[in-house]
């Protein structure tokens, strides 16, 4: 048994440690939304993500898996459990990576169609404070989910603002306040978290605290797929992600679900837009503008 061997302990401390978090950032991110905002069962009683996690998660993986491997020996980071349950309570990691999806439905192959009042009352009774932070933009994105005359809600300004995606874990940095940029590899790079930045610099390399780890991978190569696009224009991104349907100018990406080709976005509504790479703006700033640009990042936004 691996835990037999002391030797083995730092090794499976750090990759419990990275796991647990790197599944918390996409698994909580992706599940999170499809579980509160794919769903049109907003019975009061039906549990939220955030009541499901503290049973999957918190009572069942946390205190019944990791907690018990301390009996081995092994240094479990119960911080990491507490601040993934702040971000999902407090922080709104869910709610604000709907936002992102729903921005970005041009690049998405499922559709978010626009809240309802039934929507709105479900996420305030299940989290009081939500109509606050995410109401205003929702009716943004209603707003703007048929074409008329608009650019899709990414392209318009609403107040929101597109974010920088971690280097690690691929989510984008929108917990802002918690970003961290640093030059890793010889390129800057964003982090969504302490635990990520860690992630990256530290255990995905080819020694650890002293260990040779020759058989790690490196998070290395075109991690974002904004990067592959940068400069581009939005129609022939759409062309080249195969995201037309077969008439050749429909989207296959709508940010509705009405079936009526009067409301369908087609090619012609996403001319003269250029798409561009946040990742590549930040590596060409100077380190001034990029410090400066850090700030602001962490300060985030206000919906109009
Ligand atoms: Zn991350």
């Amino acid at each position: 048994m691996a835990l037999a061997d002391p030797e083995n302990q730092l090794l499976l401390e750090r990759d419990l440690q990275y796991a647990f978090w790197n599944n918390h950032c996409v698994v909580d991110a992706a599940i999170g939304t499809f579980i509160e905002y794919g769903t049109k069962d907003r019975r009061k009683n039906r549990e939220s993500y955030a009541e499901m996690w503290r049973r999957w998660i918190y009572d069942d993986y946390y205190r019944s898996y990791l907690m018990p491997l301390e009996k081995y020996g092994l240094k479990i980071h119960h911080e990491d459990v507490e601040e993934a349950w702040k971000r999902i309570t407090e922080k709104g990691y869910v709610h604000k990576t709907a936002q992102f999806f729903a921005t970005g439905w041009f690049a998405n192959f499922w559709r978010i169609d626009p809240l309802t009042e039934e929507d709105f009352e479900w996420f305030e009774f299940k989290y009081p404070g939500w109509y606050n932070e995410y109401g205003k933009w929702w009716e943004h994105y209603a707003r703007l989910s048929k074409p008329n005359g608009h650019k899709p809600i990414a392209f318009e300004d609403v107040g929101y603002v597109y974010p920088h995606r971690c280097w690690t874990c691929m989510v984008p940095c929108m917990i802002r306040e918690d970003t961290i940029m640093d030059t890793v590899d010889g390129q800057v790079r964003t982090y969504c978290s302490k635990t990520c930045h860690w992630t990256d610099k530290e255990v995905f390399r080819g020694s650890y605290q002293g260990r040779e780890t020759p058989a790690m991978g490196r998070l290395v190569g075109l991690r974002e797929w904004e990067t592959c696009y940068h400069g581009w224009e939005l129609p022939d991104v759409m062309k080249d992600q195969g995201y037309v349907r077969p008439d050749g100018k429909t989207l296959i990406p709508q940010p509705h679900v009405i079936f009526d080709d009067k409301y369908m976005w087609t090619l012609d509504h996403l001319k003269g837009i250029e798409f561009q790479s946040p990742n590549v703006l930040l590596n060409k700033m100077t380190p001034e503008e990029r410090d400066a640009w850090l700030v602001g990042y962490k300060e985030g936004f206000t919906i109009k």
